[in-house]
């Protein structure tokens, strides 16, 4: 929890697949009718796992920060695993000890629509198909929409008495342009052309605590078409970027 809240941000978004997409999962539906289901909710609807996604973005943003050679933690080093709770990417998808201010909820598929493909099981050793190495794998199809929501708990960063307004909100807008344009991929079997995927904003509503205060839940709302979302956007981008630069903010080394 946070000790205070200053403004939340919820965002509505969807994610077309470009490909056939696969993200296995036990179904809770009823026992499996073949080896690698899809991921799917109660009522038979394949997911996205907000997990899933959260995990893409918060490699993406590693990488991205890494190569402006800005400081920041690694999942993949043990040292730091969980987060260091102080660099920008912790700040944004949380850390050991720093509740995650992003909350990306399960993104549900608008019909039940799903196809099997077989797949062969390729011997590590040799390369080649293994005896009886059949296997189906269900994938959810190309041209499908799920939708989900994203909420973010205070938007800006306060850092050394310092607010950068709506920066986290700048940092995750701005990884969404950069996974759709890097033509992002998600869940199994990328290498074999499933999983490609876009990502839209569809409706931002913004609520700070005077708009609770004034009985407004629902803040100002944002539609990605009109010039007010686009100056809010670009904002919210030179905040984050102001934010990250300030070097005194990162891990520290060693
Ligand atoms: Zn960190």
């Amino acid at each position: 929890m946070f000790r205070k809240l200053v403004d939340r941000a919820i965002l509505q978004y969807k994610v077309t697949t470009k490909s056939d997409l696969h993200i296995g999962g036990h179904t809770t539906v009823e026992p499996a009718e073949v080896d690698n289901p899809v991921i799917k909710n109660t009522e038979g609807y394949p997911i996205i796992p907000g997990s899933s996604l959260k995990g893409v973005m918060r490699t993406e943003v590693e990488r991205l920060l890494k190569g402006l050679d800005i400081k920041v933690c690694d999942v993949f080093d043990n040292e730091s695993y969980g987060g260091c709770n102080e660099c920008p990417v912790c700040y944004l998808f949380g850390g050991k000890d720093l509740a995650s201010s992003i909350r990306i909820k399960d993104a549900v598929a608008d019909n039940k629509k799903t196809l099997i493909r077989d797949s062969v099981a390729i011997d590590r050793q040799t390369r080649k198909a293994r005896d009886g190495g059949k296997y189906d794998i269900e994938a959810v199809p190309r041209g499908t929409i799920f939708k989900g929501t994203i909420t973010i708990e205070n938007t800006g960063i306060e850092s050394d008495g310092y607010l950068y307004d709506h920066a986290k909100l700048g940092g995750l807008l701005g990884l969404i342009d950069f996974f759709n344009a890097c033509s992002g991929n998600i869940g199994h079997a990328v290498s074999r052309g499933f999983g490609e995927v876009e990502i839209e904003i569809e409706k931002l509503n913004l609520i700070t605590a005077q708009d609770y205060l004034d009985g407004k839940y629902e803040g100002s709302e944002y539609s990605p078409q009109t010039d007010e979302y686009q100056d809010l956007k670009s904002n919210a981008a030179a905040d984050w970027s102001k934010y990250v630069k300030e070097d005194k903010h990162v891990c520290q080394e060693g």
